[in-house]
């Protein structure tokens, strides 16, 4: 058995080299990071905090989770004396669940982005009385809205909301949201109406350390991020919070809703930390978003209606009804191409979640391999030619025509001889630019 896991990781690494790997929130990490989470620091259990462990023999361990709570601080340049990093959440949605469990009570009312805007599960999806996530069972969630015409905030109307809904909490952020967030006009919003305001970062995280997006710092109240999206480390996540609530927050995630601190995990998010300050790093960061404006404006040139007309981060958008199909064909049809994206809703989609009207691109990882706008163009021309070739497609509206239709799709698809061709270019691409 141990024999076949290692074929399929073997197949599933040839896989990452020879696609593009476009979907927003994957990267590549590091060789050194990868070694340091395959360590023996994952035998270790060290319940508690640096310092103030439930379990003996942190001799080493506990100065590995210093080492990154330190540099987690230094990486968004935070002083020690206003600022606490908690490194432990296992992932973005344990990190967002202890910032609710460290001031909410059972009930208290949370504003965040409605997820088929760009928001994030992890902020309390519900379609009405139906609570699809735990978040929402336990708290009053209401989300507010992009403007249906821009498809960007409007901040008055947020503003307006707030003063009606009067929520404990306001969460900005999300997965789909190509655009910058005015952290301090949200700070402020936050502030008239007397709640918390936590910012998400989990997508933007390494674009804002390396200086090359808007910090929410010092605005929010908590911010949390992911570790493994632009940071490029390894699965994780980081709370940053003020001072007062350092204890809160720790205490949030052991014992609120964690035990034991995955400290393999820790010691890849502390290298992966100690590189955001580097020359190399913010360049890197630069031409991530650098390159998602050239894909951005060369779809458009193409005649593609990218949501909010641009970006300003590492993701690209696009609404594809003026193309007569949508997320769910595109996305397969590109696969079978060799480019890896995701579909995805858009403001006011008239699709459905599982068979939404847009796909979503990003740049973090082809830009790690080196790939520059001259690449992102002509990854649009490919983009534009699967598209072409996919011609008008729409989704069988009854249900039993649509499961057996559905299929047929997928079927003609792997045989077509057109994608195929365009994955031997994606390869031949690939081969120039190593993964890292
Ligand atoms: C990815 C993401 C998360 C959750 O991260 P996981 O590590 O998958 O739990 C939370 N919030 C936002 C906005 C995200 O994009």
């Amino acid at each position: 058995m141990a024999n076949n896991i290692d074929q399929l990781i073997k197949k599933e690494k040839k896989r990452q080299k020879e696609t593009l790997m476009m979907i927003p929130s994957e990267n590549y990490t590091y060789p050194e990071v990868r070694k340091a989470v395959g360590s023996v620091l994952m035998h270790k259990y060290a319940e508690g905090d640096p310092g103030r462990r439930y379990y003996q023999g942190n001799e080493f361990v506990d100065s590995v989770e210093r080492l990154a709570e330190e540099r987690a601080l230094k990486a968004f340049n935070l002083s020690e004396d206003k600022w606490h990093a908690n490194v432990q959440p296992h992932s973005g949605c344990e990190a967002n669940l202890a910032v609710y469990n460290a001031v909410l009570v059972v009930g208290d009312k949370i504003m965040s982005m409605f997820l088929p805007d760009g928001g994030h599960l992890s902020h309390g999806w519900h379609i009405g009385d139906r609570k699809v996530t735990l978040v929402s069972k336990i708290y009053d969630v209401n989300f507010y809205h992009v403007d249906s015409k821009t498809q960007v905030f409007d901040y008055s109307e947020i503003e307006k909301q707030a003063r009606k809904v009067k929520p404990k909490l306001i969460i900005t952020g999300g997965t789909a949201y190509p655009r910058d967030i005015d952290y301090k006009r949200m700070s402020e919003i936050a502030k008239k109406v007397g709640a918390y305001y936590m910012a998400d970062i989990a997508h933007e995280a390494g674009l804002i350390a390396a200086g090359a997006m808007k910090s929410p710092f010092p605005y929010a109240d908590f911010v949390t991020m992911t570790t493994h999206k632009t940071l490029r480390g390894p699965r994780g996540a980081i709370i940053i919070c003020r001072k007062e609530f350092a204890e809160k927050i720790d205490r949030s995630i052991i014992p609120g809703i964690q035990g034991g601190p995955h400290l393999h995990s820790i010691a890849g998010i502390a290298i992966a930390l100690g590189k955001v300050k580097s020359r190399k790093f913010r360049k890197y960061a630069q031409q991530v978003i650098k390159n998602a404006k050239t894909l951005s404006d060369s779809l458009k040139e193409k005649g593609y209606d990218i949501v909010s007309g641009g970006t300003d981060k590492h993701l690209v958008l696009i609404d594809l009804r003026n193309k007569n199909t949508n997320g769910w064909f595109a996305a397969w049809a590109l696969e079978m191409a060799g480019i890896i994206v995701n579909r995805n809703t858009i403001p006011n989609d008239t699709g459905s979640p599982f068979y939404p009207s847009g796909l979503r691109l990003g740049t973090p990882a082809i830009t790690a391999r080196g790939m520059k706008e001259k690449q992102m163009e002509q990854i649009a021309e490919w983009i534009d030619w699967v598209i072409k070739h996919l011609g008008k497609r729409t989704i069988p509206e009854d249900n039993k025509k649509r499961s057996e239709e559905l299929k047929k799709f997928r079927q003609e698809i792997e045989k077509d001889e057109f994608y195929k061709s365009i994955a031997l270019q994606v390869k031949k691409l690939c081969k120039k630019f190593p993964t890292p």
